[in-house]
């Protein structure tokens, strides 16, 4: 009789153990490797899970163990991928299955699609042949074409990297000033290397497809993988099968690619290093940046940390000569930076537009300085970049007789009324957390009244405004409900680029990243609302978001451009953020935002976690965190070094019906916050079924470096 032969498989469930499987060599045509993608029965259904395993006995009675159904056809996950997972499990306290397998797209989970996949993989082949389209390639700057500073910072990338070890690099550079040509050229280094692969991060899926082009620029002969949440399963599931079958040998993409298997890999980019969308959140809540850095250090390989505003833990680290450094301090295109104008709208001078003079109380977003700078703009024939960050015609609806708001019934949040045309055929009430829409009531439903008043302004009522006061001007609204209807952000993207579009206005999603090469003015209007908030990040980001929309303006320049203009709108002229803005002072913002950091000992001078909690009233919530709290205190884990703060509700606290609470855990010891988060799992899963516990049907999670707190 042969030997029997034992796998142990991870599923995606909550669940630190793996479970046993029999192995037929003979049924499965192959061994079993640590590794394999594999169908297994579970229950009464069947799961496609992670071999990490082979053994020739069982804790169990054999005869009791069920069969391994299938495996797909792909070579194992290599032992490198593996270790990240087992990192990545570790660190975020998640189990290890349920961090690899959501990262498999859905063609390899299916095993029912197996057997279909040659044949994808194929017509996907015959497809891509088609359609690289020369034209859209653009972007290419030569080694030669790089100027001194560029050159330079080649170079010492070059340098680090010619000895295969790991080094952590930070590119630092204002925006425009070619770090992208930067990186590029030094990939192009890399992959001489014939069977070498690179890993280029984005934060932004709306980013890739510019990127692609100038990649493909680049590297007209290689093999481009394409990973982010935008491209179809079917294709995912491809360019994943490129990657780690060492036949593409770029793979671009946003936070989800960093877990991509790549055999070979021997280089990382992580462009705009500082984005908070690096950070996923939900499921096995990663920072894909971290991770990167983490990877490029277990596998001896450069990862290069790109970025105008560098995030203050990376930037410190640069400092402190922890990751080299490099810098670019000029435009590439020779442009001077934007000048920056703070718009005082405390001044009563400020607080109407030309528009409305017959109702100078009446404020308007747009300020007479303002209307007249665009207005000037757009003599000059220069594009006009305008920011909110609220899509919507308005943030709320009230009533005029009673206190009545437009709230959301399933969440603690205000509805946003989108104009007619925007979201459906009529106008209607949309809660931007759990996405219920509703019709607009045409009388209060509180007291009866039909006079209901918009309070304040997002992106479609500005776009209204703007149409009315430069009835000439071609007006373009970008945000996600409109790139949604254009069927993708990249269509209004060319409209800018191709100069169709006089006034742009938009949200954040305009902002980032994107090589404009016309704009002369970038006006932002409710910036303030992003400043002042419970979250100590709040400035730090506001900070990165100005400086980067600031970028879009003025970049082509040529030598004696002005550099375009930016205008910010703000009762606050005097704070710090605006005014290390006015003197493009990056890293003195950066030293101001580590002393403050420091005194009051938060991250990056100390390690936090989050353990969330939500059930169906606050309460309960609250309790259930107070409950974990005094069972840590009473283990005498509470000290100086580790501080856990009372539970609290969240800044949203209902959402979708649940209500929300939270509690902080705080140390300065990486190793105590860790042993005490697994102290807590334990605790927490001794009474629960998955992440949902018994007693008191609170689902709970624990977050490793929360983004926002
Ligand atoms: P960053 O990544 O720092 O924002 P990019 O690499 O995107 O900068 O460069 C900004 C713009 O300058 C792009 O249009 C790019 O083509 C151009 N550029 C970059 N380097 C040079 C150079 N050496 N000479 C001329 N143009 C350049
Ligand atoms: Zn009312
Ligand atoms: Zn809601």
């Amino acid at each position: 009789m042969s030997e029997i032969i034992v796998v142990q498989v991870v599923l995606d469930k909550p669940l630190s153990q793996s479970f046993d499987y029999i192995w037929s060599t003979e049924e499965l045509g192959q061994s079993p490797k640590v590794g394999h993608i594999v169908e297994v029965p579970f229950g009464r259904a069947i799961d496609v899970g992670i071999v990490i395993g082979v053994s020739n006995h069982s804790q169990y009675s054999i005869d009791k163990l069920k069969n391994v159904k299938g495996v797909a056809p792909l070579p194992p996950f290599d032992s490198s991928l593996l270790r990240l997972m087992n990192f990545a499990s570790q660190y975020y306290i998640h189990a290890l299955g349920e961090t690899i397998v959501p990262t498999i797209p859905q063609m390899w989970r299916k095993s029912a699609d197996w057997e279909k996949i040659p044949k994808k993989l194929q017509a996907a082949a015959n497809k891509k042949a088609k359609e690289i389209n020369v034209e859209a390639i653009e972007g290419y700057i030569s080694v030669e074409q790089l100027n001194a500073e560029q050159a330079a910072g080649l170079k010492a990338l070059v340098d680090l990297s010619s000895d295969r070890n790991f080094s952590a690099i930070l590119l630092q550079g204002q925006t425009g000033s070619g770090k992208t040509a930067v990186f590029l050229n030094w990939l192009a280094t890399v992959l001489k290397e014939e069977a070498a692969q690179v890993l280029l991060l984005v934060p932004e899926i709306n980013l890739t497809p510019q990127l692609e082009r100038r990649v493909r620029a680049y590297f007209p002969d290689k093999t481009l993988a394409v990973l982010h949440s935008g491209v179809s399963e079917k294709q995912r599931g491809v360019a994943w099968y490129e990657a780690m079958t060492g036949k593409a040998q770029i793979i671009l993409g946003t936070r989800l690619a960093a877990l991509t298997p790549i055999p070979n890999l021997r280089a990382i980019v992580v462009d705009e290093e500082n984005d908070p969308s690096y950070k996923q959140q939900e499921g096995t809540r990663y920072s894909a940046r971290d991770l990167a850095v983490w990877r490029a250090h277990d596998q001896k390989i450069p990862v290069v940390l790109s970025s105008a505003t560098p995030s203050l833990e990376t930037w410190l680290a640069a400092k402190t000569a922890r990751y080299e450094y490099i810098r670019l301090d000029q435009r590439a295109q020779g442009a001077q930076l934007p000048k920056v104008h703070l718009i005082n709208t405390r001044d009563p001078q400020n607080q109407f537009s030309p528009g409305d003079k017959n109702s100078p109380q009446k404020k308007s977003l747009i300020s007479k300085t303002l209307a007249n700078a665009i207005t000037q703009n757009l003599q000059e024939r220069k594009q006009t970049l305008i920011l909110i960050n609220r899509r919507g015609y308005s943030p709320v609806l009230s009533c005029g007789a009673c206190t009545w708001l437009s709230a959301c019934t399933q969440c603690s949040s205000h509805t946003v009324m989108h104009k007619a045309g925007a979201l459906g055929k009529k106008a209607v009430l949309s809660c931007h957390h759990c996405g219920l829409v509703n019709p607009i009531p045409s009388f209060c439903p509180e007291c009866g009244n039909a006079d209901l008043k918009m309070l304040g302004q997002g992106t479609q009522k500005l776009e209204d405004v703007i149409e009315e006061m430069w009835p000439d001007a071609n007006v373009l609204r970008v945000d996600t409900d409109s790139s949604r209807k254009s069927k993708g952000a990249e269509v209004l993207f060319r409209e800018i680029h191709d100069g169709n579009v006089d006034i742009v206005v938009g949200t954040q999603m305009i902002a980032k990243g994107h090589d404009y090469q016309n704009i002369g003015l970038v006006a932002v209007l409710d910036a303030d609302s992003r400043l002042y908030s419970p979250d100590f990040r709040a400035a730090e980001r506001l900070f990165a978001q100005l400086v980067q929309v600031a970028g879009r303006a003025g970049r082509a320049g040529g030598a004696g451009d002005s550099g375009g203009n930016i205008y910010i709108e703000t009762q606050y002229p005097e704070a710090a953020v605006y005014q290390y803005l006015l003197r493009h002072d990056i890293d003195g913002f950066l030293a101001h935002t580590a002393r403050e950091r420091e005194e009051a000992l938060l991250p990056p001078y100390s390690y936090q976690s989050l353990i969330h909690a939500e059930g169906k009233t606050l309460d309960k919530a609250l309790q259930f965190l107070g409950g974990l709290k005094g069972r840590l205190k009473n283990q005498g884990l509470l000290s100086k070094a580790l501080r856990v703060y009372d539970p609290v509700p969240k800044a949203v606290m209902r959402v979708a019906g649940s209500e929300r609470a939270q509690l902080v855990i705080e140390s300065e010891s990486r190793k105590l916050l860790q042993e005490v988060l697994e102290i807590i799992d334990r605790d927490l899963r001794g009474d629960s079924q998955g992440r949902i516990s018994k007693t008191s049907r609170i689902r709970w999670l624990i977050e490793r470096d929360p983004i926002a707190i």
